[in-house]
């Protein structure tokens, strides 16, 4: 089976994140069994389109951006994965980012397979009007692929409630009726799920605290360290905070910030929204971004980007369990140097799984037109994570692998089943 071989679109040198994605299902194929003959699948997209962008900007000059759309499989139901804004994103990234939604649905048994859609931008570069064209173009751009039964993105880094309003209204008027259930993570008031806008911090948390059960730390005399202080970031960190777990470090792209005594994420949110930064937040020292891997902590939560804790910084972690917020925060070498050093990782693929959970109550909400409350998305996203998480634990026990290696097999088995029992066509 030819798995890791370079697509003739990737140029040499740009595999990024789709060789760790890669390198993760190299890993799993010994325990797929007869499954396996078919894994080869796992490892193809199904579609990739690369879309150009062009906008208006407000001085009237035009500028060009490039946009992807990947649906990595449909294997077990439409295409479902955010959209993210980022000057740095690539295909290959956009590509392994498919492939992780693909995994993350199929490990919480949600009925979707994996897409992914990127736009090359900074948006902090735009006004909101050029980012409103940006998203409407982009959106007619992929208009032919997406749909509430082909594929649903959401938000993703830098995309957020109104970026999936203006995506809704663009496909909704070139479809001549409103339809909600296209994208998720939408304001309330057009189709939204409560719970949505917190969900994915909200399941990391959900393992943290089972993990920590499971290993006898005290949730009250824990603290934690987070890498990323948006979404995901700032919804775990209250959280944590909440159940007397301190926050003692924070780190975003401007900079990293500490206090022994515990950081209050409630008064951090509100100061980074009004500031811009995270940097200058009263009672907490500025320290280096080096020095924020070797702190001393219980949990390390991961929350930004791809590739951050590799084989440079992970001798130095000193948590005692990583939870993955962040997509692919992990390289597969670091990965091994956590394993040998007795440091417990609880994979990106179930860790933040909690919002494409929630997007999956919004979606099955839009169509029946009949909304739920908040506690009983929370009771039912609770109730998914932590099933997903016992029978992870069970497969890793099983085998004697990495819960990230468990997670892929249990993902795995089941695209595969979708895959073998639909059969090929023609
Ligand atoms: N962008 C989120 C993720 O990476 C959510 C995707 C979704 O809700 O479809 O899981």
């Amino acid at each position: 089976m030819d798995i890791g071989s370079l697509p003739s679109y990737l140029a040499p040198g740009q595999m990024g994140a789709w060789a760790i994605y890669l390198e993760q299902i190299r890993r799993v194929l010994p325990y797929l069994g007869k499954l396996g003959s078919l894994a080869e699948t796992l490892t193809h997209p199904k579609r990739i389109v690369i879309v150009d962008v062009p906008i208006r900007l407000d001085d009237g000059s035009m500028a060009h951006f490039e946009g992807y759309r990947v649906q990595h499989s449909t294997a077990r139901g439409p295409g479902k994965g955010g959209v993210r804004f980022h000057q740095d994103v690539g295909l290959s990234d956009v590509m392994a980012l498919a492939a992780w939604m693909s995994i993350k649905n199929a490990a919480v048994n949600v009925p979707f397979g994996g897409a992914k859609g990127g736009v090359r931008v900074d948006p902090a570069k735009l006004s909101l009007a050029e980012l409103e064209r940006l998203t409407r173009r982009y959106t007619s751009e992929i208009n032919f692929m997406i749909g509430p039964d082909k594929d649903i993105p959401a938000p993703d880094v830098n995309t957020n409630e109104q970026i999936m309003a203006w995506m809704m209204d663009t496909y909704s008027m070139n479809q001549g009726r409103t339809l909600t259930g296209v994208v998720t993570g939408k304001p309330l008031s057009l189709g939204g799920s409560l719970g949505r806008r917190d969900a994915t911090g909200r399941g990391v948390f959900v393992v943290a605290a089972e993990t920590a059960k499971r290993e006898k730390i005290d949730l009250a005399s824990a603290r934690c360290i987070i890498q990323g202080f948006g979404n995901v970031g700032s919804a775990a960190a209250k959280l944590f905070h909440a159940h007397g777990c301190k926050v003692i470090a924070v780190q975003t792209a401007l900079g990293t910030i500490h206090s022994a005594a515990g950081l209050a994420p409630e008064r951090l949110i509100e100061y980074q929204q009004r500031t811009g930064s995270i940097l200058g937040f009263p009672g907490a020292e500025t320290i280096s971004a080096q020095d924020f891997w070797p702190l001393p902590c219980e949990f390390l939560v991961p929350a930004a980007l791809e590739a951050q804790i590799t084989a440079a910084n992970a001798p130095k972690i000193r948590a005692r369990i990583v939870v993955e917020g962040a997509n692919g925060p992990t390289t597969p070498e670091a990965d091994d140097i956590l394993h040998e050093r007795g440091i417990l990782v609880v994979p990106d693929v179930i860790a933040n799984a909690g919002g494409v959970t929630v997007s999956y109550f919004e979606w099955v909400q839009d169509f029946s037109s009949f909304f739920w409350s908040e506690s009983e998305i929370n009771a039912r996203l609770d109730r998914i994570m932590l099933e997903a998480l016992h029978a992870i634990w069970e497969v890793a026990a099983r085998h004697r692998v990495s819960l990230r290696t468990a997670t892929f097999i249990v993902a795995c088995e089941r695209i595969l089943q979708a895959r073998q029992l639909r059969g090929l066509y023609p």
